[in-house]
């Protein structure tokens, strides 16, 4: 029910003050960007939303998924296509599935911080900063991993965490929706906060094909989601602006999925104007671009 005392307290300010993207090139030969990311939640997914979900075997096997096939053939992918790719991994699968998180590493590819148990962060939520350490532990004890992006369990934010990132020397976030190009977060008392590289639902694998009984939803045909992500990303290019994917590997690395991956990403490789590229690339052009002009 609407509580007229806590409406009136919305502040008549933006959500987010942060000025508008910066307009710099990105590097050359390249006039638009996409960073290619994966969110790496393994049964997280499912037991940051009930505990008890530990106990449901089917259930966890959606996220088990991920370890047994999942990632393995996404990363054959990658390798086919020679492209670098970001992978935000929660802790917890970090602990409990090493050997994936090892054979990501290996590859070559950037790990991020994506949590510890993939908690929803909330205002007030008193876990907030035990989520963020726990997470921090698991990279570096595992994969002596010290992670310079970060991505919100369920692309949920707040002040307090913008504010803790920074406190953690986190460099950059992709979890904002309300940009097509990077740009500096700016805190509630002023200062500067991380470098956003803005996503988008269109980009979010599950959106369009994982159906599970805690996650019902309808499943779209390869042409539905391609035309989706074709469009998506060539009015990107025409604008010099960037793409961000959200994938899961117990979503793209199903074969129906990864099909309509690899298809995608080889359209996208025949782009010779499109950078394809990791978070941490992305975030290094846009500190250079900002050192030149501050
Ligand atoms: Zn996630």
């Amino acid at each position: 029910m609407l509580d007229s005392k806590a409406l009136a307290s919305i502040p008549l300010i933006p959500a987010n003050t942060a000025p508008p993207a910066p307009d710099y090139p990105w590097p050359k030969p390249y006039t638009s960007a996409m960073f290619l990311s994966f969110d790496v939640d393994a049964e997280s997914a499912w037991t940051s939303k009930d505990a008890t979900h530990a106990q449901r075997l089917i259930t966890m096997s959606y996220g088990g998924y991920e370890a047994r096939v999942g990632t393995p053939k996404l990363l054959e992918l990658l390798d086919q296509l020679d492209l670098k790719a970001t992978f935000f991994v929660t802790g917890w699968s970090v602990d409990a599935h090493p050997a994936m998180a090892e054979a990501i590493l290996k590859a070559g590819h950037e790990i991020g911080h994506h949590g510890y148990h993939h908690l929803l962060p909330d205002p007030g939520d008193p876990w907030i900063e035990e989520e963020l350490e726990r997470g921090f532990d698991a990279l570096k004890r595992r994969l002596g991993v010290k992670p310079t992006g970060y991505r919100a369990p369920y692309g949920e934010f707040t002040e307090e965490l913008r504010v803790a990132l920074v406190r953690h020397g986190i460099v950059y976030t992709s979890s904002f929706r309300d940009d097509v190009r990077p740009y500096r977060h700016r805190l509630a008392d002023g200062s500067p906060g991380t470098i956003e590289l803005p996503v988008t639902a269109s980009y979010d694998d599950w959106m369009h094909g994982l159906s599970a009984r805690f996650s019902p939803r309808p499943i779209f045909p390869k042409e539905h989601v391609l035309s989706i992500w074709k469009d998506e990303l060539d009015e990107v290019r025409d604008w010099g602006a960037m793409v961000t994917t959200v994938l899961h590997p117990q979503c793209s690395g199903r074969p129906m999925r990864l099909r309509l991956l690899r298809e995608f990403l080889t359209y996208a490789k025949s782009c010779p104007d499109l950078w394809i590229t990791t978070g941490e690339a992305i975030a290094a052009n846009f500190s250079s671009h900002e050192a030149a002009t501050t």
